[in-house]
């Protein structure tokens, strides 16, 4: 059968006619991430080679969907036979209130990127926790359990590595954010996880912190992973989130931010500092292989992902 790919960019009004739309294609698309702004999005990339080389007989497409049109958007894949979808901005918290069932790390982040649609059911699910805990095992061959790790964010990506790290009953953990009252929010969320005892020494185990100067040079010198949770460095004029003069050599330093082809700015600040560092395409890539596990109940060609990110 000759491969007809999906187009670019598909939006409220295709899904609406979709039985003339989904004819255009072959195979037919059947999975998708919802967004706005969604055309950089790498999803559609990351899942067709994984699809192609399962010999799955659908496509993922890209659907630029605003926010006031993911009820509907969400009604109709439920009704069109879509085996299941990605969310990303602005879709990840609304989709909470819009799905069937939420499972439990999804409810307890409060955001949903994955959806299963099972016999007409939406089933939300979040796969950034496990996806950040699998790139750092294969960035820095390290679990979260051993670390003491300082995550600067308290948005979705940062509650779910937040929760993901406790989970795992990591050495420490340390919330920095902006709006310092978020972060006091996670911690007292988190603390039933992180409750036990350890010796640390000066600093508790768990603890937010303002996002000031003096308070991060105290806190990195306690520190293991430092994580960018924040979108900045996704604008090519952005600074790092951290200078090079606050970060020091025996750090790992993880951005969730990803730029294919050249380094993040906090990527380059922690080479600069002498500091081992990556970013977060490998999150990126195990979120996404972790979507496809549920969704097809079988493991991802991760191998395959990898280089089509990479392409
Ligand atoms: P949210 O909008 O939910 O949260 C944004 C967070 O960043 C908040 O903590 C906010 O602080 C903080 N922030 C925003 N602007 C600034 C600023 N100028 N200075 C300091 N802090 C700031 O976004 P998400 O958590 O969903 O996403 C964050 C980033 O992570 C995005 O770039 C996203 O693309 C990326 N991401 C990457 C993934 C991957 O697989 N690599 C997976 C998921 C997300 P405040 O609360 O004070 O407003």
């Amino acid at each position: 059968m000759k491969t007809r790919k999906a187009r670019e960019v598909y939006t409220l009004a295709d899904l609406g006619e979709w039985p003339r739309v989904a004819a255009e294609v072959s195979p037919p698309v059947r999975l998708g991430v919802l967004g706005d702004p969604v055309a950089h999005s790498l999803s559609p990339a990351l899942q067709n080679a994984a699809l192609n080389h399962c010999h799955m007989q659908m496509q993922y497409g890209r659907f630029s969907i605003r926010p006031n049109e993911l009820a509907e958007a969400l009604e109709l894949a439920r009704t069109l036979e879509f085996v299941g979808l990605n969310l990303t901005v602005p879709h990840k918290v609304a989709a909470c209130a819009l799905v069937d069932e939420l499972e439990a790390e999804a409810r307890e982040i409060g955001a949903v990127n994955t959806i299963a649609v099972r016999a007409g059911r939406l089933l939300g699910y979040n796969t950034d926790g496990i996806g950040f805990a699998r790139a750092i095992r294969s960035e820095f061959s390290v679990d979260l359990r051993d670390l003491r790790i300082l995550i600067l964010g308290a948005g979705g990506a940062g509650r779910a590595i937040a929760g993901q790290s406790a989970r795992a009953h990591c050495e420490r953990l340390v919330i920095v954010n902006r709006d310092l009252e978020k972060a006091r929010e996670l911690v007292a969320q988190l603390q039933p996880a992180l409750a036990g005892p350890r010796v640390l020494g000066p600093v508790a185990r768990l603890e937010a912190v303002p996002w000031d100067e003096r308070a991060l040079r105290f806190q990195i010198d306690h520190t293991d992973l430092v994580v960018n949770a924040t979108p900045l460095g996704l604008n090519p004029h952005d600074l790092s989130v951290l200078p090079a003069t606050l970060l020091q050599p025996h750090l790992m330093v993880y951005d969730v931010v990803y730029a294919r082809q050249q380094r993040t700015p906090l990527v380059a600040a922690a080479r600069e500092a002498g500091a081992r560092a990556a970013d977060g395409l490998s999150m990126l890539l195990h979120q996404g292989a972790r979507a496809f596990e549920i969704w097809f109940e079988r493991e991802a060609p991760l191998d395959i992902m990898r280089v089509a990110l990479s392409a």
